[in-house]
């Protein structure tokens, strides 16, 4: 094989291999950045999702949170009010009792708290009407007109309740109709004693029902929103807006109305037992008198701003997120299908070397040898001869043929020539083996050695162990009179100086050379003499 070549060749495979270490590494590296990639998208994603639902989530807490002052802020301005309309019935309550013990006979005396009722009406708004009832709960005056003889109250709540207790405070009841217009109303009454202290009978005020839901109607409440005023057990006295169904309910016994308006004040959240809509509650105590006032909001509606804005931010975070992945997963398949098409032009790039070392090697070799081809022979040849010029050094060479192989393959068939030609190719690999020596098929069973810096008697030495070699092979040849396989080699050495075609001499003098060992009785190998000049 050509020398020159095959050190250039390994040259081109170190080179090969370092570029492919480097691409390999290069592979790993973008793998590598391709997972982070994969690993900083899912990180964006998942960060940017958790940081707009918990904003959003904060943003529906302080809404929420919002709401519910309103509403407290309310309840606190509407218990004011109906402190104010207690008052106002408790003072005149008052000044009805004191007009009744003062002087004059009872006609006098109801005549002067007639007067004083009109007087008041006009600081009162929700003042429906005022009736005084004497100890049996007859009605012995009604700020409104005549009364109906024979009109008795005795077996209502409130007179029972203030004949009973001694207390001269005021009792608010729950809605009760007013016996003459039939119209719905809350009742304000005291008692009322005589000079001894006893029981005199109850001067009671209606309050209408129309005119708080008028007053609590001024105050603009979104969809479902409610006010109420509520006795402190739970008794509903009044429900804005107005639902008959709600008239007089009684709420002590809701689980939700014990476990929710406890304090003072305060707020809470619950589905409300009247329309079993969910409300955010904020209520009230008055101080002076057993009532609550609430303001009770939709909690989808308080919701309704914040919601529309959560759509529109989750759409427009879920937008820029769907593009950010878009074009994260279109980067990253990009990268990994350049990977793939590298790796697998790689593969290809490596099996057209590999075929073409094949070919290389084919080229310059023999099949059924695994020498050197004649082909590369000749190139060898020249080359050595250029050299051994250039350099002034020696250069010999063999040619060896087989003694009498055409009987042994008459004898032993040609593949067992064919298995004796390969034995004797590789004692002679054996023998030549100095870096530089090349062995060659010259043709058919003539095989050739070339000994670059060898000069006759150098050659002639590896000749002699060739010579040795193949008899130590010891393959038998009974057509031949050595009764083994055996060779006869012709040996010539190219001295420095020489003429234009040193090769085609030095070849023709080893070929005379081996016709003489030929000649001279075969097994040997004799010497063309030194020549320089031709
Ligand atoms: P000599 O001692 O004079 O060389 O006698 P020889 O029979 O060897 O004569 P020659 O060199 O002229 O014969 C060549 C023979 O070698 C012809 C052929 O039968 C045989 N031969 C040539 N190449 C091959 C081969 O590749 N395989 C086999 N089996 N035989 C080959
Ligand atoms: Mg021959
Ligand atoms: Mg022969």
């Amino acid at each position: 094989m050509n020398r020159g070549a095959a050190r250039n060749g390994r040259c081109d495979d170190r080179e090969r291999e370092g570029r492919e270490n480097r691409f390999v590494r290069g592979v790993a590296q973008v793998k590598r950045d391709v997972r982070l990639a994969k690993f900083l998208l899912l990180a964006v994603i998942v960060s940017v999702s958790a940081a707009t639902g918990w904003q959003l989530y904060a943003s529906r807490d302080q809404t929420l949170a919002a709401a519910d002052t309103n509403n407290l802020n309310l309840a606190n301005a509407l218990n004011i009010y109906a402190e104010g309309v207690f008052t106002q019935s408790d003072m005149l309550l008052q000044g009805v009792a004191e007009t009744l013990k003062g002087e004059g006979d009872e006609p006098e005396r109801l005549q002067r708290v007639q007067s004083l009722v009109e007087r008041q009406k006009r600081l009162l708004d929700q003042l429906d009407g005022l009736a005084v009832l004497d100890a049996q709960g007859n009605w012995l005056m009604y700020s409104k007109g005549r009364i109906p003889p024979g009109t008795n109250s005795a077996n209502r709540a409130y007179f029972i309740h203030h004949r009973e207790t001694r207390s001269n405070d005021v009792l608010i009841s729950p809605p009760i109709r007013n016996p003459f217009t039939g119209e719905w109303g809350i009742t304000v009454s005291r008692r009322l004693d005589d000079a001894e202290g006893r029981f005199a009978g109850v001067v009671v005020i209606g309050l209408g029902l129309q005119n708080f839901l008028r007053a609590f109607g001024t105050i603009a409440l979104p969809g479902t929103g409610t006010i109420g005023l509520t006795t402190n057990h739970g008794q509903m006295l009044v429900l804005y807006p107005y639902s008959e169904k709600a008239i007089g309910l009684d709420f002590s016994g809701s689980a939700n109305f014990q476990r929710h308006f406890g304090g003072t004040s305060g707020t809470a959240s619950f589905r409300s037992s009247i329309d079993g809509m969910k409300r955010l509650y904020a209520f009230r105590k008055s101080d002076r008198y057993p009532v609550l006032t609430t303001v009770a909001l939709g909690r989808d509606e308080a919701l309704k701003a914040w919601r529309h804005q959560a759509l529109l931010t989750i759409g427009v975070v879920g937008a820029l997120l769907a593009i950010v992945a878009a074009v994260g997963w279109r980067l990253i398949v990009n990268i990994q299908r350049r990977i793939s098409a590298e790796a697998s032009l790689l593969a290809a790039r490596e099996d057209l070397l590999r075929a073409n070392r094949r070919l290389e090697v084919l080229a310059t070799q023999d099949q059924l040898t695994g020498l050197a081809n004649r082909r590369s022979f000749d190139e060898v040849l020249a080359h050595e001869c250029r050299r051994a010029a250039r350099e002034g050094t020696a250069l010999s060479l063999l040619l060896l043929d087989l003694d009498y192989f055409k009987r042994f393959n008459d004898a032993y068939g040609h593949v067992a020539g064919d298995q004796c030609l390969k034995a004797v190719a590789t004692a002679l690999r054996r023998s030549a083996r100095r870096p530089g020596d090349l062995v060659a098929r010259y043709g058919g069973e003539e095989l050739a050695v070339v000994l670059p810096r060898t000069d006759l008697p150098g050659a002639r030495k590896v000749a002699e162990q060739i010579l040795a070699q193949v008899l130590a092979l010891d393959i038998p040849h009974s057509a031949s009179q050595h009764g083994q396989v055996t060779v006869s080699i012709g040996v010539a050495a190219l001295e420095a100086r020489h003429s234009d075609e040193p090769e085609q001499l030095l070849v023709e003098a080893a070929d005379r050379a081996l016709y003489k060992a030929k000649e001279s009785g075969r097994n040997r190998a004799v010497s063309e003499e030194e020549f320089a000049d031709a």
